[in-house]
């Protein structure tokens, strides 16, 4: 019988489809690694994994303990399932700005839930900051820290990585992936290098992040700004120390909504923005690499996590972002 002893054993082996669209567009094969299919839709269930596996083994959370942790919110989710399936509390810490079913999947969940005003990292009122206050105030209490936390790149290099090189038959030529905390693209480069130095690692950086200048001129500075939630890295992370980065990409929202839009309306995939950031991306790398070459990128999270705002008319006008034509009500 082909099942799983466990529900913790649903996160990961997710499947790697195709991408039509932006394999035509491109002239190579795009890959997309399906995040979306994790238990907490997103990507970030990797990483909370092994977070809460890491705490246990160095000791730190005890049986019935809490995790504090600051994040965009997919973190958080993928958090409070384990930490349920683990006999562990969660309180999340997040910016009022994100998403409404990002906050209200939590709650659901069952995570005690803190917002705080949208900050600098300077500040100290910032999520993460506040997060780790908080932590350090509660008794049993372990931060989980994904910025910094190597055990969340370790969750790619050991998983994520093998996957797409397994799923592709060893025959990778590229990968693209924007950067939240920077755990994926540092670990899935270091895993996916590991197998063959020269796979290209590219990063699709939204405005407002100070990566691509970073990778680019060396110099950690941001021009403009997104509507692209769980992406765009200020600095260079506990994540990022040491990831190599080979090329990089600045994607618009509007770039992005395209092959969001595109995805759903040719392929049938609902996505967030960050996956159309990484598709973009993706085409970019597949471009210069040329024909016969294959590049895999990750669709970070389900487009159900956005319909009071990529997937409603009023607010994408508001943002002043294009609207999808089904979306506007011609009566
Ligand atoms: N896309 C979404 C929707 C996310 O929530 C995140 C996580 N912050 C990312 C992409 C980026 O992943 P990472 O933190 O591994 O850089």
């Amino acid at each position: 019988m082909n099942i799983l002893p466990n529900t913790l054993d649903l996160i990961g082996n997710t499947p790697l489809v195709r991408l039509a669209g932006p394999s035509t567009e491109a002239g190579c094969d795009i890959y997309g690694k399906c995040e979306f299919a994790n238990p907490g839709a997103s990507v970030k269930d990797r990483a909370a994994l092994f977070i809460v596996q890491d705490a246990e083994e160095r000791g730190l959370l005890k049986p019935g303990g809490m995790i504090v942790e600051g994040t965009a919110g997919n973190t958080g989710i993928g958090i409070a399932l384990v930490a349920n399936a683990k006999g562990y509390k969660t309180t999340i810490v997040m910016p009022e700005t994100q998403s409404r079913e990002k906050m209200d999947t939590l709650r659901a969940l069952g995570a005690k839930l803190v917002l705080v005003p949208a900050a600098p990292y300077a500040n100290p009122g910032h999520f993460v900051h506040t997060s780790r206050r908080l932590a350090e105030e509660t008794d049993g209490a372990v931060w989980a820290n994904q910025f910094d936390n190597v055990a969340n790149r370790r969750a790619h290099i050991e998983t994520t990585a093998e996957e797409i090189w397994e799923q592709m038959d060893s025959k990778v030529d590229g990968f693209v992936c924007a950067a939240g905390t920077g755990g994926t693209i540092a670990g899935v480069g270091m895993g996916l290098k590991a197998k063959n130095e020269n796979v290209k690692i590219g990063l699709a950086d939204p405005h407002g992040a100070a990566l691509y200048n970073y990778y680019a001129h060396g110099e950690l500075k941001s021009e403009g700004s997104s509507v692209a939630e769980g992406i765009g890295q200020g600095r260079i992370t506990g994540n990022l120390e040491d990831a190599v980065i080979d090329t990089q990409y600045r994607i618009s929202d509007e770039e992005g909504l395209k092959w969001v839009e595109r995805l759903l309306q040719e392929e049938g995939l609902c996505l967030g923005l960050s996956s159309g950031i990484n598709v973009a991306g993706a085409i970019a790398l597949g471009k210069e690499l040329g024909p016969g070459s294959k590049v895999a990128t990750i669709l970070c999270d389900t487009g159900f996590r956005y319909l009071s705002s990529l997937y409603n008319a009023e607010w994408l006008q508001q943002k002043g972002l294009p609207v999808f034509p089904w979306l506007i009500d011609d009566d």
